[in-house]
C-alpha cells in the first residue's frame, strides 16, 4: 500500500533532500506533503492522511520537539509513525524521542539507513 509523507523542516532544501532519498529508498510512495515549521506541520496533519510523518528537531514558530508532544497527545496520531530527523543527537533527546515512540535518523543519511528507520517505526506501532 502506498504511503501518504508528511516531511516538516523549516529548510527546502533539507525537505527536497529528505524527498529525495525517500523516492531512493524503494517504498511504495503515494502523496508528499511538506511544512516550514510545526504549526504549518499540525495543519497539514488535520487537513491530510498521512500514514509517516518526518519532523526536524530545530525549525522556528515551532520546534520539532513540541510538535511531537502535540502529535501525540492527539488521539488521531498518538499511534503515527514517527521520525525525527536531526543533525543534533544528545542522548537524553534521544531517550524523549525513544519514551515518545518515535525514530531517530541522524542527518546526513543515506538511502539504506532512512528505509531500516521507516521500516523499524512502521514497526513500533504494529506492535502497540
Ligand atoms: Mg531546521
Amino acid at each position: 500500500m502506498a504511503m501518504n509523507i508528511l516531511v516538516v523542516d523549516d529548510s527546502a532544501v533539507m525537505r527536497s533532500m529528505i524527498i529525495k532519498t525517500i523516492k531512493l529508498s524503494g517504498l511504495e510512495i503515494g502523496k508528499i506533503h511538506e511544512a516550514g515549521n510545526g504549526e504549518e506541520g499540525l495543519q497539514t496533519l488535520s487537513d491530510n492522511w498521512v500514514d509517516l510523518l518526518f519532523i526536524d528537531v530545530n525549525m522556528p514558530i515551532m520546534d520539532g520537539m513540541e510538535m511531537l508532544d502535540r502529535v501525540r497527545g492527539k488521539q488521531e496520531t498518538r499511534d503515527l509513525p514517527i521520525l525525527i530527523v536531526s543533525t543534533e543527537s544528545n542522548e537524553q533527546r534521544i531517550r524523549t524521542i525513544d519514551e515518545k515512540r518515535a525514530g531517530f535518523v541522524h542527518k546526513p543519511f543515506t538511502p539504506e539507513m532512512l528505509r531500516e528507520k521507516i521500516e523499524e517505526v512502521l514497526g513500533l506501532v504494529d506492535k502497540t
